[in-house]
């Protein structure tokens, strides 16, 4: 495994799941591009990370899944120590960073918060977290996915500042 080395250019005060800030570093090679958090990485404020091209898989891989607490990809075979390596080399960067928040990729084994799928790869969901989310809130840090980050935004900035109290 490669030492801890979360890259140039990298520093900033939110983790951010790789593929939500355009990389291309999904299974299936593609990206998960949110435009917003592109930006926060683009204006320095955020950093990214991918736990399982950290944990040393390649890209393109084979779709993974949890079940319990073991990872296996879709040929049977247990990618756990993978998935863990890389949820550690993930918390490494938080702490390096100084990162108190994560905005993590939905439903998947790695990045997940409160629904993954199902580990029968029908697509069908179950509760849970994936191996890097979980760890990084037993951490003390605080996770959100993409939608439930866009929704926080959107709140943020539909309240009105210069409203008067209310008494
Ligand atoms: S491990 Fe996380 S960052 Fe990497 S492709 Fe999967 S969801 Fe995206």
């Amino acid at each position: 495994m490669e030492e801890h080395n979360p890259g140039p250019g990298r520093k900033g005060k939110i983790l951010v799941s790789a593929c939500l800030a355009g990389e291309y570093c999904r299974w299936d090679g593609g990206t998960n591009l949110v435009p917003e958090i592109k930006s926060l990485v683009d204006s320095g404020n955020a950093v990214v990370v991918c736990p399982e091209e950290l944990g040393g898989l390649p890209t393109p891989r084979l779709p993974s899944e949890r079940i319990g607490g073991r990872v296996v990809s879709s040929d049977g075979r247990d990618v756990t120590a993978e998935f863990r390596y890389g949820a550690e080399e993930a918390l490494w960067v938080c702490k390096e960073e100084g990162c108190r928040l994560a905005i993590l990729k939905a439903k998947s084994p790695s990045c997940g918060k409160g629904i993954i799928h199902n580990c029968l790869f029908d697509g069908g969901l179950v509760q849970g977290n994936g191996v890097t989310a979980q760890l990084l809130m037993e951490s003390g840090i605080a996770v959100m996915t993409e939608q439930e980050w866009l929704d926080s935004q959107a709140a943020s900035s539909s309240a009105a500042p210069n409203d008067p109290p209310c008494s």
